[in-house]
């Protein structure tokens, strides 16, 4: 993945975490072997602070992988339990192998198919929603999370700047042309959205924060009306 900041400030950012601990360097390894995008080490400790600071107790993820990300936000929960998603069950077995090893397996529930399809579905209401697969579902996830989000919950979505191709257009094979003209109305829906209000943090690919606008918010003159 090309870095979106200056190698040399990049590493800076990096060289300042506190170091992962064995579970998650070994992750790292097959991930990079595999060639699995997991979260950049300085996005899991933002997730691993954002569900901290939002004392999240019911948190959906969108793209398990091996697990590497749900471990950041599991290991800030102190009760509560994640619910997270994966498409190809191998995958996902080897995210319960990693789950276990790192002692979180009891707060975590996986659900193995197409989020696509498991989304519409979901009944449960949520703290925290972390989308980080079918990154061109990103708007309709958004749509469906709205009434799954409690009062004040937030979503992270993952990639957002796709490799910086969202600015430069330089992606390089021309069948990904629809995808990044796709995430790029999707961001460019953030300056007039009525459902939520986000912000955009240029760590690692790219995350982006969602609140939900409630309906007293326009009220109080902050924001407009959603639903
Ligand atoms: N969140 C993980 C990385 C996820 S990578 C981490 O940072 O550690 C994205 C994952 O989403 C891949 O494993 C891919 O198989 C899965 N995926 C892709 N499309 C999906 C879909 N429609 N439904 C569920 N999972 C999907
Ligand atoms: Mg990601």
């Amino acid at each position: 993945m090309k870095d979106l900041l200056e190698e040399n400030l990049q590493c800076f950012i990096k060289a300042l975490l506190p170091q992962p601990d064995k579970v998650l360097q070994d992750m790292r390894i097959y991930a990079e072997k595999h060639h699995i995008s997991i979260v950049e080490p300085e996005v899991g400790n933002l997730l691993n602070l954002l569900v901290g600071l939002t004392k999240a107790e019911n948190i959906l993820e969108i793209g398990t992988a091996i697990g590497h990300s749900t471990i950041y936000m599991a290991r800030a929960m102190s009760k509560g339990r994640i619910t997270t998603i994966e498409l190809m069950p191998e995958r996902a077995d080897l995210a319960a192998q990693y789950f276990k090893q790192a002692h979180v397996d009891a707060k975590i529930h996986q659900i193995i198919g197409d989020a696509r399809e498991i989304f519409p579905h979901l009944e449960e209401t949520y703290d925290l929603i972390f989308l980080d697969a079918a990154k061109g579902q990103y708007e309709n996830f958004l749509v469906y999370s709205y009434d799954l989000l409690k009062p004040n919950g937030l979503i992270v979505a993952d990639n957002i700047l796709l490799n910086g191709w969202v600015v430069d257009l330089n992606y390089p094979k021309h069948r990904q042309k629809t995808f990044v003209y796709r995430m790029r109305d999707f961001l460019e829906s953030f300056k007039v959205r009525k459902d939520y209000q986000c912000s955009i943090i240029p760590l690692g690919d790219g995350v982006a924060l969602f609140r939900k606008k409630e309906r007293n918010d326009e009220e109080t003159g902050i924001v407009s009306a959603c639903r």
